[in-house]
Order: structure tokens, then C-alpha cells, then sequence
């Protein structure tokens, strides 16, 4: 689909506005040299092969959205009594590169999508800054009914919303997730250390490479942080290279 020079405007200014957020001056040198190497060998390796990701069917897109509406009507954990609206994730249901948050928060509650509140808007920017269109990939979360209080969901809730969600990966078979946060890199990719360090460094499900990032909520809470933008920024262009964007 052709698309409005205003739309390209538009998408450019994000890039620009989270490159220069991010420290534009460390990503321009970066860019050229070691930025990119972190894309591990056996990541790359484990890509799955063409073969393994073939187009998608229109009964697999049909499950999708069953699963969508499977998610709406859910009442399987006690979250479902704090919804207004449960988000079972949007975006594009063949995406390459897929995005799993925590949970909704209130302003996803009340408009049942993910990411639409200034973390939300800061994660767009940073898919914008990736060269990708919002259309291009899929952003889903851990559980799909907003926790009260915004509280890390528990163990339980997860685990009784975990099955959509692999459900949802199957479906779109992404080439790359980026896991947001500690609640989604615990499942997919766990470890013992902090997200500092944990952050950055290729995991593997299923033979899907992982990307560990801080969530986006933790820059908004850490603004002036330029550190915590580079870093994610840095993580961001490992995945675009894995998946040829840079
Ligand atoms: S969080 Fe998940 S498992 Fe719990 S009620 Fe909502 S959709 Fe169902």
C-alpha cells in the first residue's frame, strides 16, 4: 500500500525524536563499528529457516482471532473482575518481530490495546526509530487483564494467561521477540541477575531469538536517564540487524 507523505514525515520525526532522546551522538559513532556484533552466531543460527516460517493461512489468522475473542469473554484467573477491557494484543498477525509487555495498564484497560499510554507512546516511537511501521509488528503482553494498581501480575495469573500467549506466537511465528521488562524476560528468558545485566544478550524460545529490554514505563519513570535510552536503543539495533534493517 502506497503510503502519504505525511505518514513518512510523521514516521521519520519518531525516529529522529527518540534518536536524539536516545543520545543521537552515541548511536551515529556506534552505528558503524560494534553496534550490531552482539547479534550472537548461534542466534542467527537458530533463526528459523524459511522453511519454518511459511505464509501464514487464513485458518491460522481465523485462530488468531478467535483467540482474540476467547481473551475478551476470559474469566479463568481473578484479574477478569478489574477489567474493563481485556487487550489480547494487536498489530500485524504475520509479524517478524513481536513485543511482549507485563500487562495493561490503565489507559490499555480503557481502550482495550496495548501500549497507549506514554509508555506506549514512547515504545512507538522506538518501533518508528527501527525503520518498522506499527503495522509491521505485534505487541502483546504476559497477561491480558490489567492488574490492580497497576501491581506485577502474579505467578498464577501468568500462568493461567500463558497459554494465549503461546497460542499467539505460534500463530504469528515471529522471527524475533522483544520481551519488555522483567515479568516477560523471567518466562523467556530467565535468569538470576537484574535486567542490567540480563538486558541485551540474545535468548532463545523455541528456537526464536529473545531480546531482553528495559520496559518503556522505566525510561518514562527515569526521563532524564540518557544511559537507560541508550541502552535500549543499543538492544533495538542488535534486533534490527538480526532481522536486516540496518
Ligand atoms: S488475565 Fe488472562 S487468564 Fe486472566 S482473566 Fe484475563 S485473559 Fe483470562
Amino acid at each position: 500500500m502506497k503510503r502519504s507523505a505525511a505518514d513518512i514525515r510523521e514516521d521519520l520525526q519518531a525516529h529522529v525524536d527518540f534518536l536524539v532522546e536516545a543520545g543521537a551522538g552515541f548511536v551515529i559513532r556506534r552505528s558503524g563499528d560494534e553496534a550490531g556484533s552482539g547479534a550472537p552466531a548461534a542466534a542467527g543460527a537458530a533463526l528459523p529457516p524459511l522453511a519454518a516460517r511459511p505464509p501464514q493461512t487464513s485458518e491460522e489468522r481465523a485462530a488468531l482471532e478467535e483467540t482474540d475473542r476467547q481473551v475478551r469473554a476470559c474469566t479463568l484467573c481473578v484479574l477478569h473482575k478489574f477489567r474493563t477491557n481485556a487487550v489480547p494484543g494487536e498489530g500485524n498477525p504475520a509479524a517478524e518481530l513481536m513485543f511482549i509487555g507485563e500487562g495493561p495498564g490503565r489507559d490499555e484497560d480503557a481502550q482495550g490495546r496495548p501500549f497507549v499510554g506514554r509508555a506506549g507512546q514512547l515504545l512507538r516511537k522506538i518501533i518508528a526509530a527501527m525503520t518498522f511501521r506499527e503495522d509491521e509488528v505485534y505487541i502483546a503482553n504476559m497477561v491480558k487483564c490489567r492488574p490492580p494498581d497497576n501491581r506485577v501480575p502474579h505467578q498464577e495469573e501468568i500462568e493461567a494467561c500463558w497459554p494465549y500467549l503461546i497460542r499467539q506466537i505460534e500463530l504469528i511465528r515471529p522471527r524475533v521477540i522483544v520481551t519488555l521488562g522483567r515479568t516477560p524476560t523471567d518466562s523467556f528468558a530467565p535468569g538470576r541477575e537484574g535486567m542490567t545485566v540480563r538486558r541485551g544478550k540474545f535468548g532463545d524460545y523455541r528456537g526464536i531469538p529473545v531480546m531482553p529490554t528495559f520496559h518503556p514505563s522505566y525510561l518514562v519513570r527515569n526521563e532524564g536517564n540518557r544511559e537507560l535510552k541508550r541502552m535500549v536503543w543499543e538492544d533495538m539495533q542488535k534486533v534490527m540487524a538480526l532481522l536486516g534493517r540496518k
